[in-house]
């Protein structure tokens, strides 16, 4: 007979770790708090508009990542169709080149490296340099995929093989290279300002900007039409498909351990439920603070707690804004800076404003309108959640006056909006929160740290409770999709191997 297994969460993690699961022999069950899957993968209806919460790019959404060979496992990636974007971003810059302030990073390499060149004719070997060592990295199958590849796999030891060693100095160049640094190596003081603010104000590790914008190039990060819930849809017809089922508006208070070994959880008012293993695919804090006991908290839990090994990602506050006329002659994503600072209620001060103008994607913006989004993100996710909690109307007053003074400063920049607007949609990190436990509104789940190539955060398992296991976003730093996915293959090829069983791929 087959083992059971009760997967808590229907996010990305829960439903491609319930598909192999399924696939490996496993009678899994899902425990969905929420009334939809997709989890933080998800976007909304409001008023004929879709706010798409996440997945604005999938890394292996096109044939030239190994990612698409993990997609295509579990999805027919071909029946979903995703859009490439020609430019990533417009960046106004204080300095003019060329009679603009405007710096173009176009996703397109060859047309960035003329760009750039024509910009720069000074920084020529520089420029060629950097765009060589962008297809080196793309020639390779990133991240590499097999059947021997370790079970706690990080970018350092998938690169170890022998094949890798040709890209081993860039990979390790540039995981230790901020952008910041990078800069420095131009003569024209345009590209140095411009390098210099691809992330705002952060200094964001090279590797970090390299590796999107080889998948970028070979057009395989595009962005999903009709929204992140189109994902997490096909994945659950999936899962359902194998002989799956997910209990909707099944929030899991508890995970039942006897003598060392988890046997089942806790759902709503005390339902029960009983499995012989119990995999949590929930928020990595919620999961050890909350549904385990606290005798099972070891160091790691701790330091992770503490934040002493890894930062929690940041979160997120999304405007959106639907506008009754097109606007889509702008481009579709641009960053511009403030004439005056933006502090925020929860003290984040903000230079610039990161724009996104979605009118590329028709299923999501009704015909002859526009929908702006702007995306702010927060170290202080916690003030929005307490606030919420303590005070519901300080909270909506707040949020409500901070949206307007986002929607000034966009009109001051593409000319007033105001009387034009017909919906206005806030997430906060309350929001985020509320809907997924997500710890601090993260957005994906811990930041990387300096020594971006050892990012595993969280083992599979816990040795003190037997035939528990963990796996989602949060077990590797940086989250996404792509890590998710690649996550929940590995933590269901360690259950086969503990439970004596094939992994099929
Ligand atoms: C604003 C934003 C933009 C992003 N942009 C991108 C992008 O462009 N590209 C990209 O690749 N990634 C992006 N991401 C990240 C990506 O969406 C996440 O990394 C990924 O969706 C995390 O999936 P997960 O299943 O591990 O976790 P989650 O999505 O958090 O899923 C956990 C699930 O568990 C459920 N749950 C929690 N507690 C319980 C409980 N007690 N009982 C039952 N169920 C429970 C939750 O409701 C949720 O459904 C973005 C995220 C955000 C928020």
């Amino acid at each position: 007979m087959s083992k059971t297994v009760n997967i808590i969460g229907s996010g990305i993690s829960g439903l491609t770790a319930g598909c192999y699961l399924q696939m490996c022999g496993f009678k899994t069950e899902i425990f969905e708090k929420h009334s939809n899957p997709g989890g933080l993968c998800t976007s909304w209806k409001r008023n004929g508009y879709i706010i798409n919460l996440s997945a604005h790019w999938i890394i292996g959404s096109g044939k030239g990542s190994s990612f698409y060979k993990l997609w295509s496992e579990l999805i027919d990636m071909e029946s979903i169709k995703f859009h490439n974007h020609d430019l990533k971003i417009d960046i106004q810059l204080n300095k003019n080149k060329n009679g603009s302030n405007i710096f173009h990073l176009y996703s397109n390499l060859k047309k960035f490296e003329k760009y750039l060149i024509d910009l720069s004719p000074e920084d020529e070997r520089t420029i060629r340099q950097f765009t060589k060592h962008i297809r080196l990295l793309q020639k390779f199958d990133l991240p590499p995929i097999d059947k021997k590849q370790s079970l706690f796999p990080t970018l350092f030891n998938n690169l170890k093989k022998i094949k890798y060693l040709e890209i081993l100095p860039i990979v390790y160049k540039w995981s230790r290279q901020t952008n910041v640094d990078f800069a420095q190596k131009f003569k024209s003081p345009f590209l140095r300002e411009a390098f210099s603010l691809l992330y705002d104000d952060e200094k964001v590790k090279m590797l970090v900007f390299a590796l999107p914008l080889a998948y970028f190039d070979n057009k395989s990060a595009g962005c999903p039409i009709g929204g992140s819930l189109i994902i997490a849809k096909k994945l659950e017809e999936k899962y359902i498909s194998l002989g799956g089922k997910i209990n909707f508006n099944a929030d899991v208070k508890k995970i039942i351990v006897d003598k060392n070994k988890a046997i089942g959880l806790i759902y709503n008012n005390e339902q029960i439920s009983n499995s012989n293993i119990v995999l949590s695919t929930a928020d990595w804090h919620f999961t050890f603070f909350n549904l385990l006991n606290k005798e099972y908290r070891n160091k790691d839990t701790d330091e992770l707690s503490k934040s002493k090994k890894y930062e929690v990602f940041f979160s997120s506050m999304l405007f959106s804004i639907g506008i009754k006329k097109d606007l889509g002659y702008l481009p579709h994503f641009f960053r511009f800076p403030l004439k005056k600072e933006i502090v925020s209620p929860d003290g984040t001060i903000y230079k610039r404003l990161e724009i996104e103008i979605s009118n590329f994607d028709e299923v999501i913006v009704p015909k002859g309108k526009t929908l702006i989004s702007v995306n702010l993100y927060t170290k202080n996710g916690d003030y929005w959640i307490n606030l919420r909690r303590t005070d519901f109307e300080l909270y909506n007053k707040l949020k409500n006056d901070f949206c307007n003074l986002i929607i000034d400063a966009i009109g001051a920049y593409i000319g007033k909006i105001k009387d034009d607007i017909d919906m206005i949609d806030v997430a906060t990190p309350a929001t985020i929160q509320r809907y997924t436990n997500s710890w601090k509104g993260s957005t994906q789940g811990w930041l990387p740290s300096k020594n971006f190539l050892s990012s595993t955060t969280c083992a599979f398992n816990l040795k003190e409770v037997k035939n528990f296991y963990y796996s989602s976003h949060w077990s590797t730093a940086g989250g996404g999709l792509p890590v998710v996915i690649k996550n929940s293959r590995e933590v269901t090829k360690l259950i086969c191997k503990n439970n004596k069983l094939k992994f099929i791929f």
